[in-house]
């Protein structure tokens, strides 16, 4: 396997694009297909999510641009926050060329769009829609792409763009290079591929079909508890980035509204959504050290957060594909993941068509009782003190807490603890004055006596750092570093009864 980008002699700017971005080795799929687009042949890709796709399609057809300033490319994506995220790589990936990529999809004015295209269209990436209409009406008449790329196209026509993207075939240049990118090769990708794309060669990940990365999980559920076990699953499991996708817009509001009452960090996704929430979801999912982002399948293909641990399926898919797509959002870039699916007893023949196995191959896991979950969530609790390095003052902080002292008394038994060891330097709750400040605690009104709990004496005081005024904020930081946002709300279990009523309310995606 080709073990270094400078294997593909790319131009000077494309490889320092690539220094940019930090890609040091190339992935198995940009290994394969890379060479294949640079001599110019079509090639036909079995290739997931998060496997480096948009670079194995994107570096190759830019580097054959910066050999031809003439040149043009369009990328088709499924979803506009596809779109959105396969042009801003081909932003990055364009940075030193003097190419600036476009991007258009339905939901945004069309005025901003063509303003964009008036400034750059040499690399257009775009949904079927959008593209289709702007060609209908005339903007892109002098647009004739010599590489066109299908992304995720199995997608594309699962979401009924096949007479789309056969309009917009239409208008392109018999004179082409075309790509086209699958997660999943079925006999309608096969026949779009005779169809459009002449000789290609055919480059198969098929080690990523089996999802070696990724931990399938299956869960026996009673009819009717989805909420409440997966609750508890998520209990258990810890996860630290997780996505549930759910089959309706309707249960992705209901079960986000849940959780987050429940006491989790909860994010949701769904194609009713305006552009800019949507881009709001994305990103605080992307940003934040811990969060749940609860999505229909329509908002989730976009998504490309390579550290996502955990995918949940609060129902089964409508399809095998959709399933492929689903659990493919974890274990990416080499990371291991976890795809946990709740299944009733009546699913599981359609699991198994999923699975594409035989019925006593499938092992259905029982939901965890609650003695597991409270067994595991205080194990977690534990390994996450230790993990923070939590002072031993703060044991003793959680202990005024356990003995059920009031948040007044575990303030002033702190301030007289701090103001006693001030006295002697080698107690705990100390600091230092900070420059500026005399340690006569005259200045600023003497303000600097309270100020206690920093950092004289290692790590540990980390934890109370923002307290400045007593122990009342220590002790809430304290709770909330120890939960990292999952269990601000202790009684989970007394939550599992409920009634999982939304399931059948919303139809749409
Ligand atoms: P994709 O499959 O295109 O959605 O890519 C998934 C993620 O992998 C993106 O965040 C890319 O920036 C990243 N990526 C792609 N190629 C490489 C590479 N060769 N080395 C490291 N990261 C990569």
């Amino acid at each position: 396997m080709t073990s270094s980008f400078k294997e593909f002699n790319f131009s000077e700017t494309i490889s320092k694009a690539i220094e940019d971005v930090g890609y040091e080795t190339p992935t198995a799929i940009q290994a394969e297909v890379i060479p294949h687009i640079l001599q110019g042949s079509d090639v036909i890709a079995k290739a997931q999510t998060g496997t480096g796709k948009t670079a194995a399609f994107g570096l190759p057809s830019l580097e054959l641009l910066s050999n031809n300033p003439k040149k043009t490319i369009l990328i088709l994506t499924p979803t506009r926050e596809l779109a959105l995220q396969v042009c801003s790589e081909m932003v990055l990936f364009s940075k030193h060329m003097g190419v600036l990529p476009s991007c258009v999809y339905g939901g945004e004015a069309l005025f901003n769009q063509l303003k964009r295209l008036r400034r750059d269209s040499r690399v257009i990436v775009g949904t079927p829609g959008r593209l289709l209409d702007l060609f209908k009406s005339g903007h892109l008449t002098h647009f004739k792409p010599e590489t066109v790329v299908l992304d995720e196209a199995d997608e594309m026509l699962n979401m009924g763009f096949l007479e789309d993207i056969r309009e917009i075939f239409s208008y392109l240049p018999q004179e082409r290079q075309t790509l086209l990118f699958s997660a999943t090769l079925s006999k309608e990708i096969r026949g779009i591929s005779s169809r459009f794309l002449k000789d290609p060669v055919s480059c198969d990940q098929t080690t990523d079909e089996r999802h070696e990365d990724i931990e399938q999980l299956h869960y026996l559920i009673p009819d009717r508890q989805r909420e409440s076990a997966l609750i508890q699953l998520l209990q258990y499991h810890n996860p630290t980035k997780a996505i549930v996708f759910c089959n309706t817009k309707r249960q992705v509001e209901d079960l986000a509204e849940q959780l987050k009452q429940s006491g989790f960090g909860t994010l949701q996704l769904h194609g009713d959504m305006t552009q800019t929430d949507r881009q709001r979801s994305i990103n605080g999912f992307k940003k934040a050290p811990r969060k749940i982002l609860v999505a229909t399948d329509v908002a989730g293909r976009g998504i490309n957060v390579t550290d996502v641990t955990h995918v949940i399926n609060l129902e089964l898919p409508f399809s095998p594909e959709c399933y492929t797509h689903r659990i493919g959002r974890t274990g990416r870039m080499g990371n291991k993941g976890t795809a946990i699916t709740l299944v009733t007893q009546k699913q599981q023949y359609m699991l198994k068509r999923f699975l594409k196995t035989k019925m006593s191959n499938i092992h259905l896991s029982q939901l965890p009782s609650p003695e597991d979950v409270k067994n595991i969530m205080k194990k977690n609790f534990t390994e996450k003190l230790h993990e923070e390095y939590i002072h031993q003052d703060a044991e003793e902080i959680l202990a005024l807490m356990k003995e059920g002292n009031q948040i007044e008394d575990i303030t002033l038994k702190l301030i007289s603890h701090a103001w006693r060891s001030k006295a002697q330097p080698t107690n705990r709750f100390v600091v230092s004055p900070s420059p500026g400040e005399s340690s006569g605690g005259n200045s600023r009104g003497g303000r600097s006596r309270n100020r206690n709990f920093d950092n004289n004496s290692g790590s540990g005081n980390r934890k109370f750092r923002g307290s400045r005024s007593g122990s009342g904020n220590g002790s809430g930081s304290r709770s909330r570093s120890g939960n990292s946002g999952y269990s601000g709300k202790s009684g989970y279990s007394g939550k599992s009864g409920s009634s999982g009523s939304s399931g059948n309310r919303g139809r749409g995606r």
